[in-house]
């Protein structure tokens, strides 16, 4: 499988791909020694997963480094994004004892009851390249301290990132006979639906989500999916700042050049301060340094896909044949590498697929609206379900829109954030399950139910 750097089209390496047999063997492995490592007390798993939390900071500038150089993230970026993944292992550190511990329910009486959380087993992680340490440690991190043996599938665009988390779990303490990568693409990921492992977890698009949904429906094992979004941010017309509402609205949607779950990917304005907003909105917008992404001060590098410049052309182009309008960007830079130049779009409407389909892009239609009661209507007609922010000065008008909303997250006046702390779920075709939060330690252990008699009646 050959590893390309999106800003050169150059080759960094080659790497094999596992097969049937190496899958295989590898899950078989992991199968008859996880019931040992499932029987460890949770403070000896919690030990290790503190050194990996150490060493992904004394190894933070050669983790940065492999993450642009394979899937063209700025810089910068990368180093926010690991540490963004420390904090989140943090919060599993000082958590994960308290929520896997047994419960006791009724002490009272001749019967007593307990709850205890067990491992699921050997579980999968199929995960995508847009932040693999952050969507890999929400799911690696809880599985390994709850007890499972974990087989994980770094996307084919993230391998050499997947392959240091891999030798920084096993710097850890981590036995290499609880954590196996799999390394490949597609090919790689149907091998794992055919083995009979005890959960699944996956994030990526809708497409192939559902596709893994289908096909190991009839296993009967739990599985969850964290999937794609389209989602809205509404400006109400109260904002006093209309420059600062501009600035994070832009954050949102160029940020990871667009290539978020939770990027902003519309934005309705009240028409009272449309036209402000959009002055604002272009004036910061021009001002963005699009370049190579080892360079620290660069904003927007190019995108991770090759085919992903042609997607958005193409929706940027069936927005502007229905009478959408371009004030600024709209092309690919003439320049090597996967770039587009940031882009936004106005007199757009829900008939173009830029405001209905996913971008994962830095591109963003802009649309007016009269009243709260449209914006809502123009927030909820979309398939996706995973956020939504609103801007006012008023909480209560703005939680009024977000109690309507049908997604897993509402924001006020923030956009684009992901809380350890808060569960992470997508609504609708945004996916299935959640991970962070005492929730997302829990998803990876299952209840066992204690009666608990001392004189057999
Ligand atoms: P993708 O669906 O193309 O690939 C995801 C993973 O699935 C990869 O590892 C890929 O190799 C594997 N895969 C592909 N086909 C498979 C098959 N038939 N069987 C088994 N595995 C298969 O997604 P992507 O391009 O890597 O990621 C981008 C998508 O992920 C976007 O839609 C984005 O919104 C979503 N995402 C969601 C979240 C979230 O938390 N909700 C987080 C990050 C990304």
């Amino acid at each position: 499988m050959d590893i390309i750097n999106p800003a050169t089209e150059e080759l960094i390496t080659k790497i094999a791909e596992d097969d049937w047999q190496s899958v295989k063997e590898k899950f078989d492995r992991l199968k008859k020694n996880q019931p040992a490592w499932g029987a460890l007390p949770v403070d000896k798993r919690i030990q290790c997963i503190s050194r990996f939390h150490t060493l992904l900071d004394e190894e933070k500038d050669e983790l940065a480094k492999t993450l642009t150089s394979e899937m063209g993230k700025p810089l910068k970026q990368s180093y926010n994004e690991l540490n963004g993944a420390r904090s989140r292992v943090e919060f599993f550190i000082r958590n994960s004892a308290k929520w896997l511990a047994e419960e006791w329910i009724n002490t009272e009486g001749a019967t007593k009851e307990k709850i205890a959380y067990e491992p699921l087993g050997v579980i999968a992680n199929i995960s995508a390249w847009n932040y693999p340490y952050l969507v890999g440690m929400n799911v690696i991190i809880p599985a390994l301290i709850g007890g499972n043996a974990v087989l994980y599938k770094p996307s084919e665009y993230a391998t050499l990132t997947g392959m240091h988390i891999a030798r920084l779990l096993y710097g850890s303490g981590i036995p290499e006979n609880c954590f196996q990568l799999i390394i490949g693409k597609a090919a790689a990921g149907e091998n794992l639906l055919q083995l009979p492992l005890d959960g699944y977890f996956f994030t990526g698009s809708y497409k192939t989500g559902r596709h893994i949904a289908e096909k190991i429906a009839s296993k009967l094992v739990p599985f969850q999916l964290e999937l794609g979004g389209k989602d809205p941010l509404y400006v109400m017309d109260d904002i006093d700042d209309i420059d600062k509402a501009a600035a994070t609205a832009l954050e949102g949607v160029v940020y990871n050049n667009g290539q978020s779950c939770c990027a902003v990917e519309r934005i309705y304005v009240h028409k009272k301060i449309y036209d402000e907003f959009i002055a604002s909105y272009v004036k910061q917008l021009k001002q963005l340094r699009l370049g190579d992404p080892a360079d620290q001060s660069t904003e927007i590098g190019p995108l991770t896909r090759k085919e992903q410049v042609k997607f958005l052309l193409d929706q940027i182009s069936d927005a502007t044949s229905k009478g959408a309008i371009v004030l600024s960007g709209g092309k690919k830079p003439d320049r090597r590498g996967f770039f587009i130049e940031p882009t936004v779009l106005v007199n757009v409407n829900h008939e173009m697929k830029l405001m209905k389909e996913e971008s994962f892009g830095p591109i963003v239609g802009i649309q007016p609206v009269e009243d709260d009661e449209e914006a809502i209507a123009l927030m909820s007609d979309t398939e996706y379900g995973l956020t939504a922010a609103v801007y006012s000065k008023n909480y209560d008008r703005a939680e009024s829109l977000m109690k309507r909303i049908n997604t897993g997250t509402v924001y006020w006046n923030c956009c684009d954030r992901v809380s350890a702390a808060l569960p992470w779920s997508g609504r609708k075709h945004s996916g299935l399950g959640t991970t962070l939060s005492y929730q997302g330690i829990r998803a990876f252990v299952q209840p066992k139910s204690y009666h608990i008699r001392e004189i057999c009646e």
